[in-house]
C-alpha cells in the first residue's frame, strides 16, 4: 500500500491488529521515518523495502505509538541490527510518555552489546510535543487507547499518541490505536493524507479502544486522501483463506 505527493511517500509495510504494525515515511528519497515497529519489521525493510542494508542508515528516527507489541515489538532487532552493520548515525526514538518498554529495549540491546555503534535519542512525548527532524517537522497528538484482553476487555489506558508529519507543504496523520477523539478529528481536518486504524468491522461495537471501518471512514473523508490499517476484518479474510487452503485444523 503506497502513495505519494511532491517527494513524500508513505508505505504500509505490514499492519494488522494483535500482529504487527510498521508503516514508512520516505522524504525526498534521502530521508526515512519508521511509524511504528511491530514484529517482523525488519524481514519487511531487509526482504522488501531496502534490499540492501546499508539503507538502514536513511531510518532518522522511529515514531512509536504507543508499546502495545504490535506497535513496537520489533524495535530490539531493528536496533540491534543497525548495530551489526555498524550505524553511526544519531537514532531517534519517540514514544509516548512515560515509556515502559522502549526504555527496556534500549537498555537491554544497549547492556547486551556492551554499548552500540550509534547513539541513540529517546524522546518521550506528550500532547503537543514537536520534533524538528529535518527537514520534517512532527507533532506528536493524544489520543485514546486502551488495553484490551481476553482476561480484561475493558483494561486501563494506555499512553498513546498519533503523529502529524509535515513537509514542504504536505501534511501526513497517522492515528496510532486510538478510539473516536476531538485531537484526531482536529488533526485529520485537511491533512493530505490520513493513515486510520479501522480495528472493527462495520457494525462491530466493541468498546472505545479502537475505530470502526465506518468511523475511520468518516474521518478519513476530512483529509484529501486516507488509508485504512489495523484492521480485524482483512485479519479474517486472511485466516479464512489459510482454512480454506486447508493450512488450519
Ligand atoms: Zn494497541
Amino acid at each position: 500500500l503506497k502513495w505519494c505527493s511532491d517527494g513524500f511517500s508513505i508505505e504500509v509495510l505490514y499492519s494488522l491488529p494483535g500482529v504487527a504494525t510498521q508503516v514508512v515515511a520516505s522524504i525526498g528519497g534521502v530521508l526515512d521515518i519508521l511509524i511504528d515497529c511491530g514484529d517482523g519489521v525488519l524481514r519487511d525493510l531487509l526482504m522488501g523495502y531496502y534490499l540492501d542494508a546499508e539503507l538502514f542508515n536513511r531510518i532518522a528516527a522511529v515514531l512509536i505509538s504507543h508499546e502495545h507489541f504490535d506497535h513496537v515489538g520489533g524495535l530490539y532487532s531493528l536496533m540491534d541490527f543497525m548495530h551489526m552493520i555498524g550505524r553511526v548515525e544519531r537514532l531517534i526514538v519517540a514514544v509516548p510518555r512515560p515509556s515502559i518498554v522502549v526504555k527496556g529495549f534500549i537498555r537491554a540491546v544497549e547492556e547486551w552489546r556492551g554499548g552500540l555503534s550509534y547513539g541513540v535519542d529517546l524522546i518521550e512525548v506528550v500532547d503537543g510535543d514537536v520534533l524538528h527532524i529535518d527537514p520534517v517537522e512532527v507533532r506528536a497528538f493524544e489520543v485514546v487507547h486502551r488495553s484490551r484482553t481476553r482476561m480484561e476487555p475493558h483494561g486501563r489506558r494506555v499512553p498513546a499518541v498519533g503523529y502529524s508529519l509535515s513537509y514542504g507543504g504536505v501534511r501526513v496523520v497517522y492515528s496510532g490505536d486510538t478510539g473516536p477523539c476531538p485531537s484526531l478529528e482536529r488533526e485529520v481536518e485537511g491533512a493530505d493524507l490520513a493513515i486510520l486504524e479501522a480495528t472493527w468491522g462495520r457494525g462491530e461495537v466493541l468498546g472505545d479502544s479502537h475505530l470502526t471501518e465506518d468511523e475511520a471512514i468518516r474521518l478519513g473523508e476530512k483529509a484529501r486522501h486516507y488509508i485504512l490499517i489495523h484492521r480485524r476484518s482483512r485479519l479474517m479474510e486472511i485466516l479464512e483463506e489459510l482454512e480454506r487452503e486447508g493450512r488450519r485444523a
